[in-house]
C-alpha cells in the first residue's frame, strides 16, 4: 500500500486509461476523485464497486474537461473531500480521424481543449496546493502521438505533442521540489475510443471485427498485441512510488515497440 493517505485526481477515469490507473492507485491505497462522461447511474455504481473493492474513499466529479470554471471546480471540490492533491493524472481525451482539408474546426478546438488546454488548467489549479506540501505526481497521458504523426489525426497529434512539451516545462519548473511531471505514452490499447476506430476500418475496408484489428496491430505495433489498462495504471503507480523521485520530464512509451521502428 505504498500510496495509502495520498489523494488523486484521474480525469476521464469512468472507462479505459484512466480507470485502469484509478483502480491501480487505489489498489495501493490512494483515495481516488474520479472524472468523466457517462451514465450516472453506471458511475455510482463503478464508484461503489472500487471503494468496496479497495477499501478507500471514491468520489466523482462530473467537470467537463472542455471548461476552465469546471474544471477549478473540481480540484477545489477535491480538496473539500480528501483535504489535499497529491497526485493528478490528465488523462481524458478525445480522438477524431479525417484529412486535414476535411478536419472540422469544431472538432480541432474540441480535441485542442480536452486532450491538451484542461492539463495546463488542471496543472495550474493543484501546483500551488502540490508545492505547499511540497510533494505532488503529475502524469499526463499523452500517446506515441506525441512523439510521431500518423495521417489523419491532425488535431490530436498537435495537441499530444503539446502536452509532450507541458509535461517538460512543468517537469522543469518543479525540478527542485518534491513534486514530479511525467508522460505515459501508449501506442494501441483496446478501449472504447479504439474501438471505434477498429469499427470504422472494418466499415471502410469490408473487414471483420477480428481482421481490422489485426490490421490496425499489424500496421504499428510489432508486438502485435493491444497494450493493458492494467499496464498503464501499473506504470502510473510506478511513478508515484518513491522509486520513481528522480524520474522528471520522461517520456515513458508502453507501445510494443511502436517506437522502435
Ligand atoms: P476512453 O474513451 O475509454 O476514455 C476517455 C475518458 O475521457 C472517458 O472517461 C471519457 O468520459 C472522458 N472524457 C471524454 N471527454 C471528456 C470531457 N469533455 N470531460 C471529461 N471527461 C471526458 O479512451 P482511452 O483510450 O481510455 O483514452 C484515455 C486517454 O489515453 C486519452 O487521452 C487518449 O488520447 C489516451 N491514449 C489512448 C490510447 C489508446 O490506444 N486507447 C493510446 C494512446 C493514448
Amino acid at each position: 500500500m505504498k500510496l495509502q493517505g495520498k489523494a488523486a485526481i484521474i480525469t476521464g477515469s469512468t472507462s479505459g486509461i484512466g480507470l485502469g490507473i484509478a483502480r491501480s492507485l487505489a489498489k495501493e491505497g490512494a483515495s481516488i476523485m474520479l472524472n468523466g462522461l457517462g451514465d450516472s447511474g453506471e458511475i455510482k455504481s463503478l464508484q461503489k464497486s472500487l471503494a468496496l473493492e479497495f477499501g478507500v474513499p471514491v468520489h466523482f466529479h462530473l467537470a467537463n474537461m472542455a471548461k476552465t470554471a469546471e474544471i477549478s471546480e473540481m480540484v477545489r471540490d477535491t480538496v473539500e473531500a480528501f483535504g489535499k492533491i497529491d497526485i493528478l493524472v490528465n488523462n481524458a481525451g478525445i480522438q477524431f480521424v479525417a484529412p486535414l482539408e476535411e478536419f472540422p474546426p469544431e472538432k480541432w478546438d474540441d480535441i485542442l481543449s480536452i486532450n491538451l488546454s484542461s492539463s495546463f488548467h488542471c496543472i495550474r489549479n493543484a501546483l500551488p496546493l502540490m508545492k505547499a506540501q511540497n510533494w505532488g505526481r503529475i502524469i499526463n497521458v499523452a500517446s506515441v502521438h506525441g512523439l510521431v504523426a500518423s495521417p489523419g489525426k491532425a488535431a490530436y497529434v498537435a495537441a499530444k505533442h503539446g502536452l509532450v512539451g507541458l509535461t517538460k516545462v512543468v517537469a522543469l519548473e518543479t525540478a527542485s521540489s518534491g513534486i514530479t511531471c511525467n508522460a505515459i505514452c501508449p501506442g494501441w490499447v483496446l478501449t472504447p475510443l479504439v474501438q471505434r476506430q477498429i469499427d470504422e476500418l472494418a466499415r471502410n475496408e469490408n473487414l471483420s471485427e477480428a481482421e481490422a484489428r489485426e490490421r490496425l496491430l499489424q500496421e504499428k505495433q510489432p508486438s502485435k498485441e493491444f497494450v493493458t489498462t492494467e499496464q498503464i495504471g501499473e506504470t502510473a503507480a510506478f511513478l508515484c512510488s518513491p522509486a520513481a523521485a528522480q524520474i522528471r520530464g520522461a517520456l515513458i512509451n508502453l507501445d510494443g515497440g511502436w517506437l522502435a521502428q
